[in-house]
């Protein structure tokens, strides 16, 4: 494991527990101990909790061992990068790790936003170099995509997928291309509530509240964009819009544009869309709220909001659908690994291609249509939906 911070630390502690032998690395001695650290903890946490039993833990944390050099990892069948994402970091990375390991290597990234293909553009073996990305944490999250690149072989494909079951985790097949499917897939539920926001359907709350009980996410799009860092998901936001020459539907929004420059990042800032004090809550007490949600039940709708939110779920579903049309027709992964991954990787209750069979293809492409009329081009229905809708 190369990289001992959020995400390898987890990756490396999901190794050990399947069973392998496995070496961690990092070029900050204190951030590699604090990994460790953060590992053994989990496992001393999984003890204490009775998920797991202090043999298996003692064993698990005896195959996990701190290195103090990369070429220590030579001997490794697979290395995993958690490292920062910086392109130029990652190229130079790969190109050591390529001296230090044997030419049957698999050496993967963990990279969200980075192209894999430009990552191995450089190397030598690039057959051996595939995207592996987790979810955070990685303990938690059962999904893990598994992306070639233009040059990645099938076989590198397949021993990555097999390492990823090993681990627990559920591995879908996903397109080297902006977000892959998971952080693609769910790009308009935060953009198409910005705009929402923005057109004054409601305000930031009501429209949470929407999408929590009339959708059953467990959490509204305003709460996880506080939770996200709101830079963060606008930094997501500009670098699509970037990659795709300008997409209407991936425009960022210029709402987070003036947040971020005032300061305002969520949760971390003490204030993003709502407001953070200690001890309090950034929402008042609601039961329908707190309750467990069930899902997309129609009749919920009116004790939410009524019309506004019947508006909200029509106009998110829509542009979800529509997205995951678009995602299916580019290749970015299969009709059931989009909906897998939007299940395991953002904890949708929903599968978006699911949604939209249950909505009716040919009534989504209805909202869709009578939205661009009004609005414009973000609304614009993907081919792929209209050959659904036509049955
Ligand atoms: P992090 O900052 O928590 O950890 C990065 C670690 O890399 C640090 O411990 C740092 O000391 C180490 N590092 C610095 N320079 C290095 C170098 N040259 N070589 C090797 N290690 C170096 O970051 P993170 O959140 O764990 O993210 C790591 C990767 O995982 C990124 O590519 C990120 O995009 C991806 N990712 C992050 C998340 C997330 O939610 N945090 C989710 C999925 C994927």
């Amino acid at each position: 494991m190369v990289g001992a911070g959020t995400m390898g630390a987890g990756i490396a502690q999901l190794a050990c527990l399947a069973g392998c032998e496995t070496l961690l690395w990092d070029p900050q001695p204190p951030a590699l101990e604090r990994g460790a650290e953060r590992l053994r903890a989990a496992l001393a946490k999984a003890v204490e909790r009775g998920r797991l039993s202090e043999q298996d833990a003692t064993d698990a944390a005896a195959r996990m061992r701190t290195v103090s050099t990369l070429e220590e990892l030579g001997p490794c069948e697979t290395v995993i990068e958690a490292a920062p994402e910086r392109l130029e970091l990652k190229r130079k990375l790969f190109a050591r790790l390529e001296s230090a390991c044997g030419p049957d290597t698999i050496l993967a990234t963990n990279t969200s936003s980075l192209s894999v293909t430009a990552i191995a553009a450089e190397a030598e073996r690039p057959g051996r170099i595939v995207g592996m990305h987790f979810f955070n944490p990685p303990t938690r999250m059962r999904l893990v995509e598994v992306v070639p690149g233009e040059e990645t072989s099938e076989n590198t494909v397949e021993g990555t997928v097999e390492l990823a079951e090993r681990m627990g985790r559920t591995a879908v097949r996903a397109a080297d291309g902006p977000g892959f499917i998971a952080n693609r897939c769910a790009r308009p539920f935060f953009l198409e509530s910005l705009r929402m926001l923005a057109d004054g359907v409601g305000s930031h709350d009501e429209i949470d509240r929407a999408i929590r009980i009339g959708g059953g996410f467990r959490m509204g799009p305003f709460e996880l964009i506080d939770l996200i860092g709101i830079d963060v998901n606008f930094g997501v936001a500009r670098s699509f819009f970037k990659q795709s020459f300008g997409e209407p539907r991936w425009r960022p929004s210029p709402i987070q544009a003036r947040m971020v420059a005032a300061g305002r990042l969520g949760r971390k800032s003490g204030r993003g869309f709502y407001t953070y004090a200690k001890g309090e809550r950034h929402r008042p007490e609601d039961p329908a709220l707190d309750a467990e949600c069930p899902i997309l039940d129609p009749r919920r709708l009116d004790e939410v909001a009524g019309p506004r939110a019947a508006q909200v779920l029509g106009r998110l579903s829509a542009q979800i659908v529509n997205e995951a049309c678009f995602a299916l027709a580019e290749g970015v992964g299969s009709a059931e690994d989009i909906d897998t991954a939007m299940a395991l990787g953002y904890n949708w209750p929903i599968g978006p291609l699911e949604w939209g069979r249950q909505l009716g293809y040919a009534a989504v492409l209805g909202e869709l249509e009578a939205l661009r009329e009004i609005r414009g081009e973000a609304y614009r229905p993907a081919p792929e939906l209209r050959l659904l809708a036509s049955g």
